[in-house]
């Protein structure tokens, strides 16, 4: 390696090793949520403690990974163990965010296979990584990779997702492309397109993007007002459905369920008094995880007024699909009543993408989840994957969560065939958060593949290009 070799590389190893550190922390600040979210306590305060015995961890013992390590995993004052899933998780996002950012920004694109990987908008341009151009779309990128996991383990523990895990992403993914559209078009112009997929800025500032899209995620083109209508006639659907439930006007789904559960649990302690203990802590969700949660999420399939619950969802979502219609045609270039011709700016384009993202995603799930307990007449899909999906949709665009959406099914399918085939606990019921998590993941890392499969079964003559 030459010395100039050495100063190219350089800041490169150096930004990883700090991205690993950053992804360890994140990784810890997931375990405080895992841990704290679901037993509804604050997320800052109180400080990391020992769960046996109450005392507080130093600022060495809080490191990420090697707090457990110089522990040896047990409690320095009480000596109980202390789970091994801690500096695992830690591990994981650090390798989660140091693979992103490596495949994304340090492996050269003719790399064969790692180098196929990373998404036109983080080409580099003769050795020079557009990294500090694209920054903002890879940090929602990882944001989204940090609540996926986290959502993942509460899932898989709980057979809950918290909101507020979906949210973030959800909000980052809208504000951060926005924010960052608004900001590229002040500093640098409007894009024009010389080349496919190559545009170039008045200040000649290149922005590489895949061929036929403008952003690093779906948008609509610049002219398309149909679609800005309806992504911002959706918002106000959605702000007026909120309302409605608010006033009362339309009922919450599953308003009763907590009182059914009740009785439904007092009903099972008088069948089976031996298991009554068991069956009310898992009541309680403050057990240990395992057959308890198991023996609440096979209840949960049992409430019988899902149909009737699905009719309050359609009437929740009457306004949102409604006021997206009329959103269309009111911009419409072809007589609306605000009728809008002409480029759209460029932060408008890119937060109809987010939304109409985030509409494509969280609107899948929920069709399929009134769809089939309208038909089964159990609850299909709960409302937090729907959330989780509509955060996918605002970080990467409509396409990424739908084909994660069917993906996520032969996730599910390969872990069943795992659970028949290995035994013990990996046969338990999983919920369908964590198949849709891990279904997302492998669609951003599998875009070349699934451009491919998807170019043959379309029938188009290459790949098609997907951002
Ligand atoms: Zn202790």
């Amino acid at each position: 390696m030459s010395m100039a070799d050495f100063y190219m590389w350089l800041p490169r190893i150096t930004t990883l090793l700090f991205i690993g550190a950053f992804g360890a922390s994140v990784g810890s600040l997931t375990n405080v949520l895992v841990y704290r979210l679901p037993r509804g306590l604050g997320v800052v305060t109180p400080a990391s403690r020992c769960p046996s015995c109450e005392t507080k961890l130093t600022w060495r013992e809080n490191i990420p990974i090697f707090g457990w390590l110089i522990l040896r995993g047990r409690c320095r004052f009480c000596q109980s163990k202390i789970s091994p899933e801690y500096p695992i998780v830690e591990a994981l996002m650090a390798m989660l965010f140091m693979g992103f950012y490596a495949l994304w920004y340090v492996v050269p694109a003719d790399v064969p296979f790692w180098g196929s990987i990373k998404p036109e908008w983080a080409l580099t341009d003769e050795g020079m990584a557009f990294a500090y151009q694209t920054w903002p779309a890879f940090a929602i990128l990882l944001a989204l990779v940090a609540s996926l996991v986290a959502m993942t383990i509460v899932d898989a523990k709980t057979y809950t997702i918290p909101l507020v895990l979906a949210w973030v992403p959800l909000g980052l993914g809208i504000l951060g492309h926005t924010g960052h559209a608004l900001w590229f078009e002040l500093h640098h112009g409007a894009m024009t397109q010389t080349a496919p997929g190559l545009w170039i800025t008045p200040d000649r500032t290149r922005w590489i993007s895949e061929i036929g899209w403008q952003w690093t995620i779906t948008t609509p083109a610049g002219d398309g007002w149909r679609w800005i209508g309806a992504a911002l006639g959706g918002v106000v659907g959605l702000i007026v459905a909120n309302a409605l439930v608010a006033f009362g006007l339309i009922r919450r789904s599953f308003a009763d369920y907590d009182e059914w559960e009740a009785k439904a649990l007092a009903e099972r302690q008088v069948e089976t008094p031996g298991d009554a203990a068991k069956v009310v802590e898992g009541a309680c969700k403050t057990s240990k995880q395992g057959e308890n949660d198991e023996s609440a999420a096979d209840l949960w399939i049992q409430y019988p007024h899902a149909r009737r619950e699905m009719v309050k969802e359609l009437a929740f979502l009457a306004p949102v699909v409604g006021l997206a219609i009329v959103g269309a045609w009111v911009l419409n270039p072809a007589g609306g009543p605000l009728a809008q011709t002409g480029v759209a700016p460029l932060w408008l384009t890119v937060l109809s993408g987010t939304l109409l993202g985030a509409f494509a995603g969280g609107g899948v799930v929920w069709a399929v989840r009134i769809l089939g307990s309208l038909a089964f007449g159990k609850e299909a899909m709960g409302l937090g994957d729907v959330h989780l999906m509509a955060a996918v949709g605002a970080c990467l665009g409509w396409i990424d969560p739908v084909l994660a959406f069917f993906g996520a099914a032969f996730v599910g399918v390969a872990w069943a065939l795992l659970g028949a085939l290995l035994g013990g606990k990996l046969r338990r019921a999983m919920p369908y958060g964590p198949f849709l998590a891990i279904a997302t993941l492998m669609v951003v890392l599998g875009k070349p593949w699934i451009e491919v499969l998807l170019g043959r079964l379309t029938g188009a003559s290459g790949p098609l290009h997907l951002p």
